[in-house]
């Protein structure tokens, strides 16, 4: 079993706290995402797990046991870097085989074991050939076949596809993905990507200013976000707010926007104060009927659907509709907004209200 287990992780570096106490657990054979935008402290935490990087305090459990005090090298582990550090003078076979020939294996165990990742890898036919001249995608598959020949119990990838460009980007995270279900080592993954994070990950952690925001399925981040921050940072075009000052009683399922009701999901407490009303373009439909009025100021042709700018009272708001609904710029248009998934937040907290 090679479940990971974070369990009130800090550190600090100085004065300062780059990872702020941190609880999360990382079930076995799961791909998990770290995810937040730069200096949030997520390639700290996977340092930190990596056993690269000390923890000020807190337990760090592989497999049950609290590994926070140990050396890398006595933890079960394979770490995959964005700057896939291979040997240049060195062909494929042997920057593959090296972790292997270090650890003292015999010549034939060797030859077995790279064969047999770059099998998994598809790439057995440039086993002889020199790294220098690799495109991007094959050296990073070089950087992988390496870390897999260990068969570990984990891998630690940090930002492993960011030195790819976009299309290759994406057929890597996909062979990534799809070399995860077949290995099924448990993997933690940081990138500041939230996509690549909805895409790939079983689990995902919401990271910002050394503070977990969220931590959860993809799908439950993106319906249910519970702060404010992780609301804009997923999805795009990102969640509108329109902010509104007003009383909730308890199981409330409207809320009152100049005069136009608003669905909510029901709410288990009462609130009074500035609030945010969140909701995703996708949720926002366009009808003449509808008395919340905006005008088009903008409109963006995406294929099958476009996405549409609107001036409201409350700031604009952006709807992403079929490509073939009529919006004119300049137009007026009633906007309608599905009730079942808005979250308002506490806008002083940033925290959604349940
Ligand atoms: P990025 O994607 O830019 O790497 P990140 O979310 O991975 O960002 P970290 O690298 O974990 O962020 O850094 C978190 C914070 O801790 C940053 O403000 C960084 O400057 C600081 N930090 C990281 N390592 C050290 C160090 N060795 N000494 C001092 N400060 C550090």
């Amino acid at each position: 079993m090679a479940e990971i287990v974070i369990r009130n992780v800090r550190k600090e570096f100085g004065s300062f706290t780059a990872v702020q106490s941190s609880s999360f657990k990382v079930e076995d054979g799961e791909f998990f995402m770290l995810l937040g935008p730069s200096g949030c402290g997520k390639t700290t935490t996977l340092r930190m797990i990596a056993g690269l990087e000390l923890p000020t305090s807190g337990e760090i459990l592989i497999g049950g046991e609290d590994v926070a005090r140990k050396p890398a090298s006595q933890r079960d582990i394979a770490f995959v870097f964005q700057m896939f550090a291979l040997y240049p003078h060195l062909n494929v076979r042997k920057n593959i085989a090296y972790p292997l020939v270090s650890q003292g294996m015999s010549r034939a165990e060797v030859r077995r074991k790279v064969e047999e990742a770059a099998r998994i890898l598809g790439i057995e036919d440039i086993l002889d050939r020199p790294v220098g001249g690799l495109s991007g995608g094959d050296r990073q598959r070089v950087a992988l076949g390496r870390a897999i020949v260990r068969d570990p119990a984990c891998f630690l990838m940090d930002e492993p596809l960011g030195a790819l460009d976009a299309e290759f980007r994406e057929r890597m995270a996909e062979e990534l993905r799809a070399l995860h279900d077949r290995m099924g080592a448990t993997t933690i993954y940081v990138t500041h990507d939230q996509l690549e994070a909805m895409q790939m990950g079983d689990k995902i952690v919401v990271m910002n200013h050394g503070v977990i925001e969220q931590f959860g399925a993809p799908q439950d981040i993106y319906d249910k976000p519970a702060t404010l921050f992780v609301a804009e940072f997923i999805g795009s075009p990102p969640m509108n707010f329109l902010r509104f000052h007003g009383a909730l009683p308890p199981g409330a399922t409207q809320a009152t926007l100049h005069h136009v009701p608003l669905g909510l999901p029901a709410l288990r407490e009462a609130f009074e104060g500035d609030m945010v009303y969140g909701i995703r373009p996708e949720h926002v439909r366009l009808s003449d009927a509808a008395p919340y009025r905006g005008e088009v100021l903008a409109t963006e042709y995406l294929g099958t659907t476009q996405v549409v700018t609107l001036a409201t009272a409350n700031g604009e708001v952006k709807a992403r509709i079929p490509a073939d609904q009529p919006a004119r710029v300049g137009e007026s248009v009633g906007l309608d907004f599905d009730g079942r998934t808005t979250t308002v937040f506490d806008a002083r907290s940033g925290r959604a209200l349940r």
